[in-house]
């Protein structure tokens, strides 16, 4: 058996008081909670988290500690899993009410805690307590051109709806939740083992009703009893004039139907504009090289150029202009996200210079050299 440091694992030291084992426990599990991270971390949290729940349980029982202080080790494994149910339920849910207060739970739960769940008969019984549905994210592409009048599409997704059949319960209609055979109404398994140290009672959260003492007696046909399945959905996404590229939309209530009645999550629209020039944007504004004649800096004239929005926009050139210069159109750039007023397109002058030049105007090139009494 592999022999691990409880005391290590909390962070505390061997000589720890019960309240400082209570405190880094709490603080632990709020930090490792599995809900909380995402991705590759969310394998290590689960991990990390049941290792805390399993030194926790031994440290925090003062007979089990006498026992690990003494032999290094109590019991086999941990009688606690990070599992969610087939009823939708946190196996580990009950274990945290008596001592963590509301926010925690709340933190933990989605905040779905209910007076009814408080005043259980049975004090140590879990409730089918309502769980908001995840959120679901998606990707729409707009092309730059969109971004100035804004416009409406309409996606089509999957996500999770609530059972029409058994109305997200899981029950077949008429069937009725019956008492629980594994754990015979309490929620909880008991089971005795025996080591060459004594007899330990391991107690856990009955897995077969996830504590609640009650599973239906038919569960629904349409979903197994999930409460909720699979289906296309569609979303109408306003996309608004002047958005920005990475800009995050949230549709309400249009992600997955919730656990036990809880709230339908939501959808959250990431919009990606597919640049269509050699335009940047910076706030409201469009900066853009315009290249112009060495002639037209040195006596002015206009340019014209073209938005993504194929709105053509003359750019006058004053003369003298010099290179990099900018020349700032008002009203031309994109409009605003929030007030729909456009910015500026600004012009950063980039002269030409040709590298050659025909004999007749080298000629009158010649001519203007000497006028100017430059050597060439
Ligand atoms: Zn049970
Ligand atoms: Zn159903």
């Amino acid at each position: 058996m592999q022999k691990k440091d409880y005391y290590e694992i909390l962070g505390v030291s061997k000589d720890a008081t019960s309240d400082e084992i209570k405190n880094a426990y709490k603080k632990l599990v709020k930090e490792w909670h599995p809900d909380r991270h995402t991705g590759e971390n969310k394998k290590i949290a689960e991990q990390r988290f049941k290792e805390i729940q399993e030194a926790y349980e031994v440290l925090s029982d003062p007979q089990k500690k006498a026992m690990y202080d003494k032999f290094g080790y109590v019991g086999e494994g941990s009688p606690y899993t990070y599992e969610r149910n087939g009823n939708g339920g946190f196996g580990f849910e009950d274990m945290f009410r008596d001592f963590l207060n509301d926010d925690i739970f709340n933190i933990f739960f989605g905040g779905q805690r209910t007076s009814q769940s408080r005043s259980s008969t049975s004090g140590s019984r879990a409730q089918r307590s309502p769980r908001r549905g995840e959120d679901i994210n998606t990707t729409i592409t707009i092309d730059e051109s969109d971004v100035f009048v804004g416009k409406s599409v309409t996606i089509e997704y999957d996500r999770y709806e609530a059972c029409e059949n058994c109305h997200g319960e899981g029950v077949e209609p008429g069937s009725k939740w019956i008492t629980c055979s594994k754990c015979h109404g309490s929620g909880v398994v008991r089971e005795e083992r025996r080591t060459p140290f004594g007899v330990f009672i391991n107690q856990y959260t009955c897995d077969a009703c996830g504590g609640t003492g009650t599973i239906p007696g038919e569960t629904c046909h349409v979903c197994k009893g999930a409460g909720r399945v699979r289906k296309r959905a569609s979303a109408v996404v306003n996309i608004p004039a002047g958005v920005e590229n990475d800009t995050v939309l949230r549709i309400s209530r249009k992600g997955n139907a919730g656990i036990n009645g809880g709230e339908y999550g939501d959808l959250y629209v990431h919009i990606n504009v597919k640049k269509s020039g050699d335009y940047k944007r910076e706030g409201d504004d469009i900066i853009i090289d315009v290249r112009i004649d060495y002639v037209t800096a040195i006596l002015g004239g206009s340019v014209v150029v073209t938005l993504p929005n194929k709105e053509d926009v003359e750019i006058e050139i004053p003369a003298g202009i010099q290179p990099n210069e900018k020349v700032v159109v008002r009203g031309k750039g994109f409009p605003n996200m929030r007030n729909g007023k456009r910015g500026n397109l600004i012009a950063r002058i980039i002269v030409d210079i040709p590298k050659r030049v025909s004999s007749k105007e080298k000629e009158l090139l010649k001519e203007i050299a000497r006028m100017r009494g430059v050597t060439v």
